[in-house]
């Protein structure tokens, strides 16, 4: 048997094996450019395209100022394009920070450090231990540029931890004048409020400075169980863990419990076990489930049961992030935490009546509230619900399935990830959206930083 990540990244590519071939009206759907004698750019699961005319990096901030002073047409940011809604695709120019990063000061008794905006998650773990400091909390993985990462709110799990962004102390970005403008609750007030959720559409990111706290072990313990059982219990598992996510295999009636502890344990880890003894299990459900559903529930659980608990002790920046090798679209709506099991109840019966096709597992979350303008968990708890489908298959009737449902409960979505909302949508879950469009358009009055899907949005 394999492990549990080997076991749900070859269940995700059992289920590619399976599916119909793609409608390409997909990608079509997406597409914002037909400019075929430019490279061009696609977000990581390849559903957002564009052919920008001009592709920068600049090496210092000065050249980032006086590319932005004379670029023509829209500017958009990109990091690690690892967003699945379409913030970055522009035809005109795409700017990386991938050359400015790193971490350039720290501040140990306040246990804060000032980063490069390009830096990837991943490239802080050491330089932030060697300073005695760490992350609070990481997301899923740590692929993700810090600016990219903080422009969309992306957050990992705990119902005590808020969302990333919520840790900016100060930022600096370039306006589209040109200006280097730096921000903090004392300085630019109502510029730091929009900014730290900005969207890449006040300005580019060049540094922020972080509230870290000292370096920490955590004890993650990985363990499948019937589905109903970790429903049954899962509001309080979030209040008793530092962490608690959990997954949910559609037709298997399984869930995956996962939860971290800080721990001062030595370090440890379950032996690793043969991935191609999970493959050839998969290759046996998919050929079963073909014909007999009732029979891909019994395989499905009589499989999942039988894979060990994993238990890994862990420096934390090493024991929350997992790669992701399949790649797959993801629809992600954040919800009031106490409607959000009614509506996982929900999501899970439409997609085991209308859609058998369907294997991904749905991935459980709790996140904090705060107080920043565009910030999804603005003023409550939230518990996130994150539904995907194999990057090659069409997940628009899926997501067009589900996301009344998560709208019905209030829900916000990821700014990174595929929903369905307009400008006017947004100004009813917002009740800062007004006051983001004013700062949106004192710090660039032409636009620049809109590109079509943001014009939509602010215009
Ligand atoms: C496999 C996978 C796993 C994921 N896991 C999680 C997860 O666990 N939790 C979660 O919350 N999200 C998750 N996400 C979503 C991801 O964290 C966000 O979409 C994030 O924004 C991606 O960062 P990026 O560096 O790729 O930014 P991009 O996608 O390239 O850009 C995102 C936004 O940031 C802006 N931006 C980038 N750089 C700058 C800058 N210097 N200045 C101003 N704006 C800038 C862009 O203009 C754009 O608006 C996941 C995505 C994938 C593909």
């Amino acid at each position: 048997m394999a492990n549990r990540r080997e076991f749900l990244q070859t269940l995700v590519a059992a289920a590619a094996a399976t599916s119909l071939p793609i409608q390409q009206a997909l990608a079509g759907a997406d597409a914002r450019s037909t400019d075929s004698s430019r490279l061009p750019w696609k977000n990581w699961s390849g559903s957002q395209l564009s052919h920008p005319a001009a592709r920068l990096a600049p090496a210092t901030v000065a050249d980032l100022q006086e590319q932005v002073r004379s670029a023509n047409g829209t500017i958009r940011a990109v990091g690690s394009g690892h967003s699945f809604s379409p913030l970055v695709p522009t035809d005109d120019t795409l700017i990386s920070l991938n050359r400015l990063s790193g971490l350039l000061s720290h501040d140990d008794d306040r246990q804060q450090a000032t980063i490069g905006a390009g830096t990837r998650l991943g490239q802080l773990g050491e330089p932030l231990e060697a300073v005695n400091q760490a992350l609070i909390n990481m997301p899923d993985i740590d692929q993700q540029t810090l600016a990219g990462s903080l422009a969309t709110a992306t957050h990992g799990t705990g119902a005590g931890l808020q969302c990333l962004s919520a840790n900016i102390v100060a930022l600096s970005l370039v306006t589209a004048a040109g200006d280097r403008v730096h921000c903090s609750p004392a300085h630019n007030p109502e510029l730091f409020q929009a900014a730290r959720v900005g969207l890449g559409a006040l300005g580019i990111v060049t540094d922020v400075t972080l509230q870290n706290t000292r370096p920490y072990r955590l004890k993650r313990v990985s363990e499948w169980m019937p589905i109903e059982d970790i429903l049954a219990t899962a509001q309080d598992t979030a209040d008793r863990y530092r962490n608690f996510e959990f997954f949910y295999i559609p037709f298997s009636g399984m869930g995956l419990h996962d939860t971290h502890e800080l721990t001062e344990e030595p370090l440890s880890s379950t032996g690793r076990f043969d991935q191609n003894d999970g493959a050839r299990d998969l290759q046996t459900i998919r050929d079963l489930i073909s014909w007999s559903s009732t029979l891909r529930r019994q395989v499905l659980k009589g499989i999942l049961k039988t894979i060990d608990r994993e238990v890994k002790v862990a420096s934390s920046w090493r024991n929350y992030t997992s790669n992701r090798n399949v790649r797959f679209n993801e629809m992600e709506y954040h919800l009031p935490r106490e409607d959000g099991l009614k509506a996982l109840q929900e999501v899970r019966e439409v997609v085991e009546r209308h859609f058998p096709e369907v294997f991904f597992p749905f991935e459980v979350r709790f996140i904090k509230g705060d107080d920043i303008w565009l910030s999804p968990f603005h003023r409550r708890d939230t518990l996130s619900i994150a539904v995907h489908r194999y990057f090659e298959e069409d997940y628009r009737p899926l997501f067009q399935a589900v996301e009344p449902i998560f709208r019905k409960y209030g829900g916000r979505p990821h700014w990174g990830k595929l929903n369905s909302l307009s400008g006017r949508d947004f100004a009813q879950l917002y009740p800062h959206w007004e006051d983001f469009k004013t700062v949106r358009r004192d710090m660039d009055p032409e636009g620049r930083f809109l590109n079509s899907y943001l014009r939509e949005l602010f215009a």
